[in-house]
C-alpha cells in the first residue's frame, strides 16, 4: 500500500511519461454531436475538480467533466462511451470519497451536483417520502424537507454535505443506524441508469434485482439520477449526551444494550479519545460547549492509555415533551463514570448539521484541504475486544489527529441482497479513523498514516478477525474477490448483467473496461 501510494505521487508529477493506452483518445472526436441538455467541460478548473476528492491520496485526469440536464443527458454520454473501445464513466457526487473512487482516469466524469434537475427535491407528505436526485446534497434534503414540511428522513450520515446517489452506493451509516438500518433501508425506489444505457426505475418489487445491486453497489451498476427516501415527523429538538468510561468492556456493554432495547435514544455512537489534555485527541475532544470542563482528577487510579465516550442524543417537541424523565430512565441503566456527563440542547436542524462547525475550522486552518488517509471498517461483535487492545490501546494509543469512532450495528437491519459486504456476526462495531493532518504535512507523514492504517488492517487478517472494509478500496482482484468473499460470484454476475462492458465507476478498480 505505502509503496503504490509513493508510485502514484510519482506518476503524478510524470504522467506523461507512462505508457497509457487511453491516453490518446481524441476527446472532441469522441464526444462530437454529443448532443445534450447540459454542457461538456474540458476547461483546467473542471478537470483539476475531477481528478480529486476529499482522500486527497489519489489523482486521476479524466478527458472531460459533463454536467448533465438530467437523465437523458447520463444515458447519452453512457451510451457514447459504449461506442469507444476504452472510455469509462464515473459519476462524481461531492467527491468525497478517500481513495480516488469518483475518478476516471482519462474517462468522462459526471459532475452530479452540477444540475438543478439532477437535485430536485420532491416531498410527497400523503406517502411520507421525497423523491430526491442522486446529485443532491443530504444537507439541503434536510433543510427542505424539515422548514416546508416539518418532515425528515430516518435514517442519516454524521456529515451531511454527500450526495444522495453517493452515500446509497455505499451504504450510510450513522448513529440512527441501530434502529432504521443504513441510508439504503430507506429508500424505495431508485430511477437508474444502467451501464447498459437505459433508464430503469427499480423497487423491491420492479426490477428488484437491479435495486438491490445498485445498494451499497459501489457505483457499479447504474448511476442513481434520483432516489425515493421514506420520511418521518421532524423533531423540534434534540438533547444531545456525552458519557465516559474507563473500561471497554462496560462501554461496550452499554452501547450494545441501547441498540438492543426496545426503549432505547434516537441516536447512539461512540468514540474513543485518548487519556491525556492533547487538545485534539485527548479530554478535550469530549466537551459539547464551552462552557464545560473535563477533569481528570475523577478519572479511576488505574486508567489505560486511552477512554471511550458513549455518545447519544434524544428527540423532543417543545411544548410537549419534557426529555428529563427519559434521559435520567436510560442513563440510569448505564455505567459510565458519573463526573464526566456532558450535555447540551439543539434544534434537531443543528443537531443533524452539528459537523459544519467543524468543517469550517477545519477550512480555516487549511487542513480540510490536506490529504485524509480515513479508514473505515466494520468489525465483528466476536473479535472487538481482541481489536480495542491490539489496535485502539497499542497502535492508536496517541490517536490518529481526529475522530476515532466505534459503535454496534445490527445486522439483521441490513438486507442481504444489497451489494454491500458485511462480517458475519449479528452484530458487529464501526470502526472509523477520521485521521487529520496539519496544514502541511510532508510526503512522509502521510505515508506513516497510510502504512498505519495497512498495519491495522494486516493485523485483522493475522489474526483472522471477522471484519470489512467499509468505503472499500483494494487495487487487485484477488483483494476485491477476499472482500466479497461467496458474495462475489454474485458481484460479478450483476456486472456482467447491468454494466457488461464496465464502463462505471472505474475509480474503484474492481473491474477493467473491456470491448
Ligand atoms: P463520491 O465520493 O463522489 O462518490 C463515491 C462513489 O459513488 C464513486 O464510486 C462514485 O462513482 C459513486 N457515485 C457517486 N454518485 C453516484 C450516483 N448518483 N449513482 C451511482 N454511483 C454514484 N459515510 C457514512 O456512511 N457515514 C458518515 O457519517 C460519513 N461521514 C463522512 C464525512 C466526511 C467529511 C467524508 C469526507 C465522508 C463521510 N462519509 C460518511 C463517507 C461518504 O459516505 C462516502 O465518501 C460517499 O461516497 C461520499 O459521497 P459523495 O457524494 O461525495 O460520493
Amino acid at each position: 500500500m505505502l509503496a503504490c501510494l509513493v508510485e502514484r505521487l510519482v506518476a503524478e508529477n510524470d504522467t506523461d511519461s507512462i505508457p497509457d493506452p487511453v491516453k490518446d483518445v481524441d476527446v472532441d472526436g469522441v464526444l462530437k454531436d454529443l448532443n445534450i441538455e447540459g454542457s461538456i467541460d474540458y476547461g483546467v478548473t473542471a478537470i483539476s475538480l475531477g481528478s480529486r476528492d476529499f482522500g486527497g491520496l489519489y489523482s486521476e485526469k479524466p478527458l472531460a467533466v459533463i454536467r448533465t440536464g438530467g437523465a437523458d443527458d447520463v444515458v447519452r454520454v453512457i451510451r457514447r462511451a459504449l461506442e469507444s473501445p476504452t472510455l469509462t464513466v464515473a459519476a462524481r457526487g461531492n467527491g468525497h470519497s478517500i481513495n480516488g473512487q469518483a475518478m476516471a482516469h482519462h474517462g468522462l466524469v459526471i459532475d452530479m451536483k452540477s444540475m438543478a434537475d439532477n437535485n430536485r427535491i420532491d416531498v410527497n407528505v400523503n406517502s411520507m417520502c421525497v423523491d430526491v436526485g442522486g446529485g443532491a446534497l443530504w444537507s439541503d434534503v434536510l433543510k427542505h424537507c424539515v422548514s416546508e414540511y416539518g418532515l425528515a428522513p430516518k435514517s442519516w450520515t454524521d456529515y451531511l454535505h454527500l450526495t444522495v446517489g453517493g452515500t446509497l452506493s455505499n451504504a450510510g451509516v450513522s448513529g440512527q443506524t441501530f434502529r432504521f438500518g443504513p441510508q439504503m433501508s430507506t429508500v424505495t425506489e431508485l430511477e437508474v441508469v444502467t451501464g447498459n444505457g437505459e433508464i430503469i426505475v427499480c423497487s423491491n418489487s420492479h426490477n428488484s434485482q437491479l435495486f438491490f445491486s445498485v445498494l451499497g453497489g459501489l457505483g457499479q451498476f447504474g448511476i442513481i439520477t434520483r432516489a425515493r427516501v421514506l420520511l418521518q415527523p421532524a423533531p423540534d429538538m434534540v438533547r444531545w449526551i456525552r458519557v465516559v468510561y474507563s473500561e471497554f468492556d462496560e462501554f461496550t456493554h452499554d452501547a450494545e444494550l441501547l441498540i438492543t432495547s426496545q426503549e432505547s435514544f434516537d441516536y447512539v455512537e461512540g468514540f474513543v479519545f485518548v487519556n491525556s489534555d492533547d487538545p485534539v485527541n485527548g479530554w478535550l475532544s469530549v466537551l459539547l460547549d464551552s462552557n464545560q470542563a473535563f477533569d481528570p482528577t475523577h478519572l479511576p487510579k488505574k486508567t489505560g492509555p486511552v477512554l471511550y465516550c458513549l455518545e447519544v442524543a434524544l428527540h423532543y417537541n417543545n411544548n410537549h415533551d419534557d426529555p428529563f424523565m427519559m434521559v435520567e430512565k436510560l442513563l440510569g441503566k448505564l455505567r459510565y463514570l458519573k463526573h464526566f456527563r456532558f450535555e447540551i440542547d439543539l434544534t434537531y436542524m443543528n443537531f443533524l448539521s452539528r459537523v459544519d462547525h467543524v468543517e469550517e475550522a477545519a477550512r480555516g486552518s487549511g487542513i480540510w484541504a490536506t490529504p485524509h488517509p480515513w479508514l473505515n471498517m466494520f468489525v465483528s461483535k466476536k473479535d472487538i475486544d481482541a481489536f480495542h487492545r491490539i489496535v485502539f490501546q497499542n497502535i492508536l494509543k496517541n490517536g490518529v489527529n481526529g475522530p476515532i469512532l466505534t459503535y454496534p450495528l445490527l445486522r439483521s437491519k441490513w438486507d442481504n441482497r444489497w451489494s454491500v459486504a458485511l462480517p458475519k456476526n449479528e452484530m458487529f462495531y464501526l470502526v472509523a479513523l477520521l485521521r487529520f493532518t496539519h496544514a502541511h504535512p510532508t510526503e512522509s507523514e502521510i505515508n506513516e498514516m497510510v502504512a498505519q492504517n495497512e498495519e491495522i488492517v494486516q493485523t485483522c487478517i493475522k489474526n483472522g478477525f471477522d471484519f470489512k472494509m467499509y468505503l472499500p478500496h483494494y487495487n487487485s482482484t484477488v483483494e476485491w474477490k477476499r472482500h466479497f468473499g461467496e458474495q462475489w460470484g454474485r458481484f460479478v454476475n450483476r456486472k456482467r448483467q447491468f454494466d457488461p462492458k464496465y464502463v462505471l465507476a472505474p475509480g474503484q478498480k474492481i473491474f477493467t473496461r473491456n470491448h
